[in-house]
């Protein structure tokens, strides 16, 4: 039987466990999403990010950069690789890291950027890699220990698949992130039921 597989999807074949998708990619594409531990506390990534938060500065480095291609490069291999080592970050260049007590929901291996799936295990392990936490645990419990459970009812918008690669630092800089979250969950009171 064939079988056919996309982009970072589990191999699934009747009857039997999932296959974890390859985790080198082909030349040009992301790597498959894997969960991944953040290796850096959320009360050093807060104080760093108050240092970055969009300034006159900032948005003028970030638009000289994007008209000066080498440097944008360079400065976008740069972030790419930091935080790649630090958070597992994919280059999805709409960066939900503040909203999440800096744990990468594009790590999941379902991109989920609103909570987990049904899949994980009691224990907090993942549905597609059981060994490995959930990154949405990981993410809650990094939240609890310092007073950030509130942050993760927010509502993240759906990811602009055309800016995968872009540098999230200029995109954040220039202003293009500012509705990537709500405010809070948006749900409010219960609706009334009508009978
Ligand atoms: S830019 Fe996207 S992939 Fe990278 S850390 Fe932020 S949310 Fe994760």
């Amino acid at each position: 039987m064939r079988v056919e597989r996309g982009r970072g999807e589990a191999l699934l074949v009747p009857g039997r466990r999932a296959v974890p998708p390859p985790t080198v990619p082909a030349p040009g594409l992301p790597r498959a999403p894997r969960p991944f531990r953040p290796h850096v506390g959320t009360l050093a990534m807060r104080r760093l990010h108050r240092l970055l938060e969009p300034r006159r500065l900032w948005y003028l480095f970030a638009a000289w950069l994007e008209r000066t291609p080498r440097a944008y490069r360079l400065f976008t291999r740069v972030e790419e690789v930091t935080k790649a080592r630090l958070f597992g970050c994919r280059m999805c260049a709409q960066c939900a890291l503040p909203s999440t007590a800096y744990a990468c929901p594009m790590t999941c291996p379902k991109q989920l950027r609103n909570g987990p799936c049904g899949g994980a295990s009691p224990t907090g392990g993942c549905e597609v890699y059981p060994d490995l936490q959930c990154v949405w645990v990981a993410a809650y419990e990094r939240a609890e220990r310092d007073g950030h459970v509130a942050d993760l009812r927010r509502l993240q918008r759906p990811v602009d698949h055309r800016k995968w690669g872009q540098s999230s630092w200029v995109n954040y800089w220039l202003g293009r992130d500012e509705d990537l979250w709500t405010e809070d969950d948006g749900l409010g009171p219960a609706p009334r039921l009508i009978v």
